[in-house]
């Protein structure tokens, strides 16, 4: 007898068994005795090891010899074989999803094992498509109960999408505002340079320096503040309960810009763009503050961009990847999208009616607006069949006869098989204005496959876009790792488009490759893959984005106007 287990972790690992056994789909009363016997482990009164080596615990109740053969195998060895084996056969992400509220191992299960998804980011993300609500066993109401569940689980985790953490910072820029004694707040850090992932929320707060006291004692009273810790004289780092670490910078009116201009870049922008004048490495006090080179009295970022003889950087560029050395694009923004491309209607799994969504779009002043529902084989988002497909260009034929100056495009998102060919004949293919091709299936495929697959999409006449190219959810799921080389080599070679996916959960392609992609001539769409009309408002997510990876209109094909982008996918279009 070499182990010491306590009863409490035998009696855990039995109830994990339990749980494995149901997330199989196993006998549901294997699962059960699993439980029960867990139980009864935890109160035995006397310790599992004693019991096993006088040999009384087969005697107990309920323990058999099956279950007295894993407890004694547990022991003496210190494991349970069969635990060991289910664990390797089950994804971690399915522990994750058991902790959502609502969701037991036999929901897990069906969700699992219907919809093959294993991780709580690409349930969130099948919820946004609305693909819980036909799920035998949930519906529309379980679909919300499920979001809120996961809402809740994200609470406890600090990395948060730049969505919900741009939310965040205005709701606690206003909190600041009302307090006594702060003058202004500025939001600094990586929300500031539109980062797709936020880890900490960051704000110079603009106070007299003389009531920091004062000011730190009224925020303490926030009712939403978990913790408040002091990190220095100047800067205080607090946890909300809303799962947010978020870091004030306390300035005064004379240091505001410099605080501003410091806190906003990389550590690695702040450092270079000083050199580059001063060659010398900064100099700052105890409270982080720069004092050499001396660039106070300054009146806001330009200035001490001016003083530093570079000019003014766009937050979102501050990142030391050649902003200072390189000449500066002419960034595009949100006024230069002229129409929207790849959006999803109740034609397949959206919310809102394709005239609703055309609607929106013409109420947000867009040209055009192209659709992509699904395709046949995703038969789980409803994917068109040529009879439906035939339908809806019907439909939208007769909305473009109606609205005269606005224009819906025929499109379609169609799926990338396997072997890396669509999924519809060529005389259906031929049909839409634009393609739209994306991976939806097997997106764990080894590299040199996945690779093989999207080049042989993009090698298609068919494909105009080739959809969130590399499949990944931020804070869920990888992505396939491309040779992005060679993908944008194909792609123009081809001229196919390389789509930005704008939806906060994908933002894909990553900005690190868009810098690398407009060198190389490839073409950005800037597409919300809009799944309601609310969705579309995530097109500003991908804009954020695309400046960050130093695109400029003439990058980007939804900055043209309808007749030019109609005309451009006329004239790519190759007949074989
Ligand atoms: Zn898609
Ligand atoms: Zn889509």
């Amino acid at each position: 007898m070499s182990t010491s287990i306590s009863n409490k972790e035998a009696a855990g690992m039995l109830e994990e068994i339990g749980i494995m056994l149901e997330l199989l789909g196993e006998n549901p009363f294997k699962a059960r005795a699993h439980y029960s016997v867990s139980r009864t482990v935890e109160n035995l009164g006397e310790p599992l090891e004693i019991m096993v080596g006088s040999g009384r615990l087969s005697s107990i109740k309920g323990i058999g010899k099956g279950m007295n053969k894993k407890l004694t195998e547990l022991v003496e060895t210190g494991k349970i074989s069969e635990y060991h084996e289910l664990r390797e056969s089950i994804p971690p992400g399915l522990w994750d999803m058991l902790k959502i509220p609502g969701l037991g191992p036999k929901k897990v299960r069906d969700i699992y094992k219907k919809l093959n998804i294993s991780t709580i980011g690409e349930l969130e993300y099948a919820c946004r498509e609305n693909r819980l609500v036909t799920l035998e066993g949930f519906g529309k109401r379980s679909q919300e109960k499920t979001i809120e569940g996961i809402e809740f689980h994200k609470k406890v985790r600090e990395q948060h999408h730049i969505h919900n953490a741009r939310k965040m910072t205005e709701v606690f820029s206003d909190l600041l505002l009302n307090l006594p004694g702060i003058k202004k707040t500025g939001i600094v850090g990586e929300v500031r340079r539109h980062c797709e992932i936020v880890n900490t929320l960051e704000f110079v707060v603009c106070i007299d320096l003389n009531d920091t006291i004062e000011v730190i004692d009224r925020i303490r009273n926030i009712a939403e503040i978990s913790k408040l810790t002091e990190e220095n004289k100047n800067s205080i780092l607090i946890k909300h309960s809303d799962g947010f670490l978020i870091r004030l910078y306390f300035s005064d009116e004379k240091n505001y810009p410099i605080v501003l201009f410091q806190q906003t870049g990389s550590k690695e922008h702040v450092s270079s763009a000083i050199r580059s004048k001063f060659r010398k490495e900064p100099v700052c006090n105890d409270s982080g503050v720069l004092i050499e080179p001396a660039l106070d009295g300054s009146d806001d970022e330009s200035e001490i961009y001016k003083r530093l003889g570079i000019p003014l950087i766009p937050p979102e560029l501050r990142e030391n990847s050649g902003e200072i050395e390189d000449s500066l694009p002419r960034l595009i923004s949100d006024n230069d999208i002229k129409g929207i491309l790849h959006v999803h209607t109740t034609y397949s799994d959206g919310v809102n009616t394709l005239d609703e969504m055309v609607n929106t779009c013409i109420d947000a002043g867009y040209g055009y607006l192209g659709i992509c529902d699904h395709s046949q084989t995703a038969f789980y988002a409803n994917g068109l069949q040529p009879e439906r497909l035939k339908l809806q260009h019907e439909e939208i034929d007769t909305l473009n006869e109606k609205y005269q100056d606005f224009t819906i495009f025929k499109g379609i998102e169609s799926d990338i098989l396997i072997d890396g060919s669509l999924d519809y004949t060529e005389d259906i293919l031929e049909t839409f204005d634009f393609v739209v091709a994306s991976v939806h299936s097997k997106l764990n495929m080894p590299k040199e496959e996945a690779q093989k697959r999207l080049e042989a999409a993009i090698r298609n006449p068919y494909t105009t876009i080739l959809g969130h190219p590399t499949g990944r959810l931020l804070l869920s799921r990888k992505g396939y790792e491309l040779d992005m080389v060679k993908i944008f080599e194909a792609a123009v070679e081809e001229q196919v488009v390389i789509e930005l996916n704008a939806s906060p959960y994908r933002l894909d392609i990553d900005w690190r490759s868009c810098k690398l992609a407009r060198e190389m001539g490839v073409k950005i769409a800037i597409n919300p893959d809009a799944h309601s009309i609310h969705g579309l408002d995530d097109i500003r997510y991908g804009v954020g984005i695309a400046r960050k990876g130093w695109l400029e209109p003439d990058d980007v094909i939804n900055c043209l106007i309808s007749e030019d982008i109609g005309e451009y996918f006329k004239n790519r279009k190759i007949i074989p």
